[in-house]
């Protein structure tokens, strides 16, 4: 029997449509769905669903720092832990925190950090521990957007939310929201976050080839769908909070005809 390599690169990641591989046009976002609320044990979590991409995230704090000597006196601290599962892809991945989950717990502290007022926690800190279930392309921008909206179930004071995207180049096309394969096969990968507070970049790196008038015109692609997203974490938090608003009126009908 041949052996099956599935990761094995396509030749055009384009259809004869004009559509990319998974039927999407070029702007066009992967399914998104989020929700919150989703760990009890957690002081704040969230679970995304992003095209292919399953993540968790959960939050805990402020609470005793351990170990101990990472304790600042003058503010919190914020550690992030970001996980593949080992069955999240294809390939067998190791169990063992690699160097690319380490690079990636601290991108996504270095994009939370500055939403948070840490300054009033001295002594504590805040764990995010983010667990991806299943990965297609993304991840860090996925973990990043789901972190932010855990912090926000955590219902710790926050500057804004942070959101992130990857966008990129495929066959010589830009495209937003790279999938796996995309990633892997395109020319460019571009993931950036933005904090709405003060609309600021707190992340962007860069893999692949691009002139300036090229980076600019995906910068304003990632602004676009970065709203579209953000606006996904906002009715995805509202909504936990109008669900809670209508059990309360409805145990109060319910007292009032008592
Ligand atoms: N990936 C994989 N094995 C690994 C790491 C990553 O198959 O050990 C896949 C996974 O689908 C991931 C994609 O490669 O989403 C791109 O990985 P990258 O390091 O660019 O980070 P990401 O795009 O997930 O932020």
């Amino acid at each position: 029997m041949p052996l099956v390599i599935k990761d094995e690169y396509p030749e055009k990641l384009f259809r004869k449509d004009g559509k990319r591989l998974d039927g999407r046009d070029l702007d066009e976002l992967r399914p998104i769905k989020m929700e919150v609320g989703v760990i009890k044990n957690a002081d704040g979590s969230a679970y995304l669903e992003w095209g292919n991409n399953k993540v968790y995230a959960a939050v805990y704090g402020p609470r005793e720092v351990h170990p101990h000597h990472l304790s600042k006196p003058d503010r919190g601290i914020l550690r992030v832990f970001y996980r593949m599962a080992t069955f999240s892809v294809f390939d067998r991945k190791r169990p063992a925190p690699g160097r690319r989950e380490k690079e990636i717990s601290m991108i996504v502290s270095d994009c939370l950090e500055p939403i948070l007022f840490l300054e009033l926690y001295p002594g504590t800190s805040f764990e995010v521990f983010i667990e991806v279930m299943d990965a297609d392309g993304g991840t860090r921008c996925a973990s990043t957007t789901v972190a932010a909206l855990a912090l926000a179930d955590a219902g710790i004071p926050m500057k804004s939310l942070v959101s992130a995207i990857a966008v990129g180049k495929i066959d010589g096309k830009r495209v937003v929201d790279l999938s796996g394969i995309e990633d892997k096969a395109g020319e460019a990968d571009f993931p950036i976050a933005i904090t709405w507070y003060n609309e600021e970049i707190s992340l962007l790196q860069f893999d692949g080839d691009m002139d300036l008038d090229e980076m600019n015109d995906f910068l304003e692609k990632a602004k676009v769908a970065l709203s579209k997203i953000h606006q996904i974490q906002l009715d995805t938090l509202k909504s936990k909070y109008l669900l809670a608003q209508g059990e309360l009126t409805n145990e109060k009908e319910i007292e009032g005809e008592n």
